[in-house]
């Protein structure tokens, strides 16, 4: 029974295509990044458009403040909040020494007071962010390597929307996310999983058990 699941997944690329829960793990608004071109609300029309279930905001050492989305939607914020029907999660894309580390926390706010020396540093090590999301029990996920740091990550940027396909020299899960700056973006490298995610916690454990798979729109 199981094989022919395996099968029919690697004859068919619509079957992949269709899979119910597609989650892009990486994307930027105008809130939190300044390089992005976009209001956060604008994000389901995109993302619907793009056939996914959900994303997780991920902003350059940035975690959304009460005050972005005005208190209500920051209220509902913290578990995730279904935006006509697409879930929204907030994660951060962290700098550090060797490159860029999406960090999926479980409370956005741990992972801000987790961080030694706060968000005007740009130089902290892969390690002291692997150390600070093993206490917090976040994801931390190496986005577009150029470098591959001694500190293995729990899982790495296999496809970047915009930087494209990166090799996985240590073997651990592999996702996909757009990096979108721009609305047209949203959904361009994305992350599948069989079973449903209802919140943070739930992406969490499915992709550092390896229950997901990377996709992108150009591989459709
Ligand atoms: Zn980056
Ligand atoms: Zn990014």
């Amino acid at each position: 029974m199981g094989k022919s699941v395996k099968d029919r997944r690697h004859i068919s690329t619509s079957a992949v295509a269709s899979s119910p829960f597609r989650f892009d793990l990486h994307v930027h608004t105008s809130i939190g990044s300044p390089c992005a071109f976009y209001d956060p609300l604008d994000i389901p029309r995109y993302a619907q458009a793009a056939g996914l279930t959900g994303v997780v905001i991920t902003e350059h050492n940035f975690g959304w403040a009460e005050n972005a989305l005005g208190p209500a939607a920051y209220d509902n914020l913290g578990g995730g909040f279904s935006e006509r029907g697409l879930l929204m999660l907030v994660g951060m894309e962290v700098s550090t020494t060797e490159g860029d580390v999406l960090v999926y926390p479980p409370d956005i706010a741990g992972l801000i007071g987790a961080l030694p020396g706060g968000f005007g540093r740009l130089d902290f090590t892969v390690d002291e962010v692997m150390a600070a999301a093993d206490r917090l029990g976040a994801l931390a996920v190496l986005a577009h390597p150029h470098t591959y740091p001694k500190t293995m990550p729990h899982a790495i940027e296999r496809f970047n929307g915009a930087r494209g396909a990166f090799y996985n020299p240590y073997g651990v899960p592999e996702v996909g996310g757009s990096d979108a700056h721009f609305p047209w973006g949203v959904g361009a490298a994305y992350t599948e999983f069989e079973q449903e995610i209802a919140n943070i916690e739930d992406l969490i454990c499915l992709v550092k058990e390896g229950k997901c798979r990377p996709g992108r729109r150009r591989d459709e």
